[in-house]
């Protein structure tokens, strides 16, 4: 009988895990060497989108059990999700329209709502301003009514048995941490960088996948210009893409280029074998739910597969 649950991780899966948890009342800690804006999470544009993760079914039927969880979180505009309508463009031939996405209302662009492109398709999705859905995870953790739960950073395992004994159910959220801490020599970083510029007036977001990948995220307060997807551990701002993402988006947005308030990198946390979503043993007897290697689609999995985590636990009844 599991008593109290230490979750590894404070990004959104990590948070996402422990509101589960704490709202059944088990005593759950987290433990991050990073929280809150040092995270991957925090540099995510966070739009719902199935991206960058395998495999494939898993994906799409975890995404949207998530998508049906923000539709109702976007009915409070605390929470920091509100529905956006997402407008998918290709630069070369006809995009198809995802079957998955032709129940949830995708429609085709005609030709004069094409920017720079050759096709595109438009879709209603969550959008979760990372400045706002965050701290609402966080907040609604801790208060849990009698979970007593807490968060623990600047605390960094070199091994999961070295989690305190007391906590006889551990989750790992580690994101691309998890490369070491599993350890697991699938997991690839997927680096992304952004640019947050001021708000504009842009009533839907813009993305296209096709080198090179672009994307325009209007917010309550600002807009996420992106972005990068390349193979890279490097942690660091690279101002000659700052540049190049910035010139991309106003190119395709018909505007001057807007100044930069901030710059972000986050490696998303790729896996070649895809997320893994299991139970297994630490080698004290304990058991541990693995929860991690969403790649590019961190928010738009992280309801579906924190429901799965309870389950591998036994704790869903
Ligand atoms: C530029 C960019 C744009 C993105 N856009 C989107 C998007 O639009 N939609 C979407 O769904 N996803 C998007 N993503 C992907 C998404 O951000 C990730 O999939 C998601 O953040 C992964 O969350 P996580 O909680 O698993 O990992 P993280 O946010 O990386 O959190 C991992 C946590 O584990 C901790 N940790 C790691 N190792 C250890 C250790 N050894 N000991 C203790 N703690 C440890 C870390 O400190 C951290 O707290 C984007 C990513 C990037 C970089």
């Amino acid at each position: 009988m599991v008593k109290s649950v230490a979750i590894v991780g404070a990004g959104v899966s990590g948070l996402t895990c422990a509101v589960l948890f704490a709202e059944r009342s088990y005593r759950t800690v987290i433990f991050a060497e990073e929280t809150g804006e040092r995270t991957t999470s925090a540099a995510a544009a966070a739009i719902w989108y199935p991206y960058d993760a395998e495999p494939a079914d898993s994906v799409i039927a975890w995404a949207l059990e998530t998508y049906k969880v923000l539709v109702g979180l976007s009915h409070d505009s605390q929470t920091g999700v509100s529905m956006i309508e997402l407008r998918s463009f290709s630069r070369t031939g006809e995009i198809p329209i995802p079957e998955w996405a032709i129940p949830l209302g995708a429609k085709r662009l005609v030709r004069d709502m094409l920017p720079v492109f050759n096709s595109g398709f438009a879709l209603g999705v969550p959008l979760m301003d990372t400045t706002i859905y965050l701290d609402y995870l966080t907040n609604r953790f801790l208060n849990a009514v009698n979970a007593g739960g807490s968060i623990n950073g600047n605390v960094r395992f070199e091994k999961l048995e070295k989690v305190d004994p007391k906590f006889d159910l551990v989750i790992n959220c580690a994101g691309i941490g998890a490369r070491t801490l599993a350890p697991d020599a699938d997991l690839e970083p997927h680096r992304g960088q952004v640019a947050i510029v001021p708000k504009l007036d842009l009533g839907h977001a813009v993305v296209c996948d096709d080198f090179p990948l672009m994307y325009a995220i209007p917010r309550a307060n600002d807009c996420v210009f992106g972005g990068t997807n390349e193979l890279s551990d490097h942690h660091d701002v690279d101002p000659t893409t700052t540049s190049r993402i910035v010139a991309g988006c106003s190119r395709v947005l018909k505007i001057d280029k807007p100044k930069v308030i901030a710059e972000r990198v986050g490696l998303r946390p790729f896996r070649k074998s895809g997320v893994r979503l299991e139970p297994n043993r630490l080698r004290d007897g304990r058991t541990i739910v693995h929860n991690y290697g969403h790649g590019g689609s961190g928010f738009t999995l992280s309801w579906g597969c924190a429901r799965k985590v309870l389950d591998l636990a036994g704790l869903s009844g």
